[in-house]
């Protein structure tokens, strides 16, 4: 209902209409309107499109929430439009400028061209701006035609956040005209003041120490918030790139909405970082929101997504109040740029604003040109016809992108120098997909392209804290990829057709084989039905049997970490690191940095033997190619399948 509603907003947008929305009564003499817009996590989508497929796509893009945001000016008397952090990185668009084009002095960066040409008032800084060094992010910003505010990335600490000299301004002070009820201008003074998660200090480690440093969220805004109403802000609205998590405030948390909204003197809240949407049913049931009234720590408060998905619109009615204005009510939503259909199809619910797409055509020209050419090498070839049955490069090299990764995030933690591990596993490895769905990138180029097809999924990095004994049993459910195969059978079927390949892990930084004799540990859903069964083996760890009480990091992504899967020691629990970076952006890192990537697999797993054994599996045709040097098994071809896969056998 309420999606139909907003719709007809957009498409007809007459008089008539608005007088349905709930802030069309008019305000009276001394009342007046004030209409905050806020869009989030850009990440640089300023097209609807998605560059790692390379096609377009209705679900992102600020040329669609342009139309939303041009819309709400036609019907509005006083409107702000706030940015909320995390605009610079995220997208190919943004790799190119920072990796390929560069941004000498005076360069003007896309992003902000598009945010210009809408005509932002302000933003602020998110935990992303910091990716690619601040020298790029002051750079970048410098071509912003509207204030950028964070209160608490400091440059110099002074002895209170006050007395602190912050990398950017913390606040800006907006002095405005506001026409009331009566069509009477008013002077207004709009404060707006930013914050981002403490956690930077660590996500961008190598560009922020000994330049930077972060201070608690609500301890900013205690000492500032005061000092702008001093400065006489009528009213103050905070830009939170940080989500709402607890409602109680814990000194250095990254999710600090609720207890930042609940400061004195803060009106209004826009929220971000989460990539979700607020009000929506996300947070029915969460203590210290409201959805139906639209607030967060009891103040009006939006999330409007990601990329460009959702417009969030806080609708203040002010009244004036000796000198100043206070806010009579309030109401808020988060408007979207489409809508997933029950057959999940997408129906796009507004049309681009052109005057945004045609400011940045000859970046995203050139980052289309970008995506389809090489931005590394790689000295094998990226294949996945065979990840299910031996150690395999396109996993391999997810392997080793995460764990150069965890690395270095882990330099300076308590976690340093505990042994780093990575699981990953092959998402595209027919199945379903049917025989063509298989990653191939033949040795030589890889293009950003490529990457898209080594890892699906928009995950993010996670690393969890576990023993030698839950790595083995890690590996056991894994394990299930695979039927029971009696010793000495021939052709038996080996790969279990219920078993998603994405489950199939595989940990890198470990040695193993996998007796296929044996029966499963766990049953598909996870639950354990062969609690003394051993099909993990000779699991050692540098080249000794791996102690069961041994502390490890293993990285992986955010869906593994929090419970997908149902994996033994990652429940969510054992969580020591959440990236804020996609495994997809640090495979394209990773590429980049290192220039040739060797993927070659280490062959660190294997099946094993089992006298007189042979099994068959079916795979992409094209595979044939790849059987004779797969490292480890002993691999001939046995014909095709009537469903257009190619069958090969195993001699165990
Ligand atoms: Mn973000
Ligand atoms: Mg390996």
């Amino acid at each position: 209902m309420q999606i139909q509603l907003n719709r007809r907003h957009f498409i007809a947008g007459s008089a008539g209409l608005i007088a349905m929305h709930p802030f069309s009564a008019n305000a009276a003499t001394n009342q007046a309107h004030l209409r905050l817009m806020e869009t989030t996590d850009l990440h640089v989508h300023v097209f609807p499109y998605d560059y790692y497929a390379d096609r377009p796509v209705d679900t992102v893009g600020l040329s669609r929430t342009a139309s939303i945001i041009e819309d709400v000016r036609a019907e509005s008397t006083n409107s702000l439009l706030l940015d909320n952090g995390d605009f610079l990185q995220g997208n190919p668009m943004g790799d190119y400028i920072a990796y390929e084009r560069g941004m000498a002095e005076g360069d003007m960066h896309p992003v902000i061209t598009a945010m210009n040409t809408l005509g932002f008032d302000a933003s602020t800084l998110g935990n992303h701006e910091f990716n690619y060094g601040i020298s790029f992010l002051m750079k970048s910003v410098a071509g912003a035609a509207f204030p950028i505010v964070s209160a608490n990335v400091v440059k110099e600490m002074g002895a209170t956040p006050t007395a602190d000299t912050t990398l950017v301004p913390p606040y800006a002070i907006l002095e405005r005209e506001i026409i009331d009820g009566d069509g009477t201008a008013h002077p207004i003074k709009i404060g707006l003041i930013g914050f981002v998660p403490p956690q930077i200090m660590n996500w961008d480690r190598k560009h922020l120490e000994g330049n930077v440093q972060a201070r608690d969220i609500i301890e900013s805004a205690r000492a500032y918030v005061p000092q702008m109403k001093e400065e006489g802000a009528d009213i103050i609205v905070a830009l939170a790139h940080s989500g709402i998590g607890a409602a109680d405030h814990e000194d250095g948390m990254e999710n600090a909405a609720i207890p930042l909204a609940a400061v004195d003197g803060i009106d209004a809240i826009m929220t971000g970082h989460s990539h979700l949407v607020f009000p929506s049913s996300n947070y029915d049931e969460w203590p210290g929101v409201d959805v139906a009234a639209g607030t967060i720590g009891g103040k009006p408060g939006v999330m409007g997504g990601f990329w460009g998905s959702h417009m969030g619109l806080v609708d203040l009615l002010l009244e004036r109040d000796g000198g100043g204005w206070r806010i009579l009510s309030h109401t808020a939503e988060a408007r979207p740029i489409s809508r997933r259909e029950e057959d999940r199809s997408i129906t796009p619910l507004v049309e681009d604003y052109q005057p945004v797409l045609d400011s940045v055509q000859d970046e995203h020209d050139a980052t289309l040109a970008y995506v389809r050419t090489a931005v590394g090498k790689t000295d094998a070839a990226l294949h996945s016809y065979f990840a299910l049955v031996a150690d395999d490069p396109s996993v391999q090299i997810v392997s080793n992108a995460q764990m150069w990764y965890i690395k270095d995030q882990m330099v300076g933690t308590e976690y340093e120098g505990l042994p780093i591990l990575s699981a990953a596993a092959p998402f595209k490895a027919g199945g379903r997909g049917g025989p063509e769905y298989f990653t191939d990138v033949p040795v030589g180029d890889v293009a950003i392209k490529n990457v898209a097809d080594l890892y699906l999924y928009p995950n993010t990095v996670r690393a969890v804290k576990v023993t030698g004994a839950q790595i083995k049993n890690w590996l056991e459910r894994s394990a299930g990829m695979f039927n029971q195969i009696e010793a000495g059978s021939t052709d038996a079927v080996l790969l279990n057709p219920n078993f998603p390949s994405y489950n199939f892990d595989v940990i890198d930084g470990v040695t193993y084989q996998i007796d296929l004799s044996q029966p499963a540990m766990f049953d598909r859903e996870g639950a354990v039905v062969n609690p003394d069964t051993n099909r993990i083996i000779r699991l050692q760890y540098n080249g000794a049997p791996i102690d069961p009480d041994q502390e490890f990091i293993l990285a992986t992504n955010n869906y593994r970490a929090s419970g997908g899967g149902s994996f033994p020691g990652a429940d969510g629990s054992t969580i020591i690191f959440e990236g804020p970076d996609t495994n997809r952006d640090v495979i394209v890192r990773y590429i980049v940095e290192q220039g040739t990537v060797s993927p070659r697999a280490d062959g660190n797993w294997s099946f094993a033997p089992m006298e007189g054994t042979t099994v068959i599996f079916e795979t992409g045709p094209a595979g044939a190619a790849y059987a004779h040097s797969v490292p480890g098994v002993t691999i001939e071809e046995a014909g095709q399948s009537d469903t257009g896969f190619a069958q090969f056998r195993i001699t165990l």
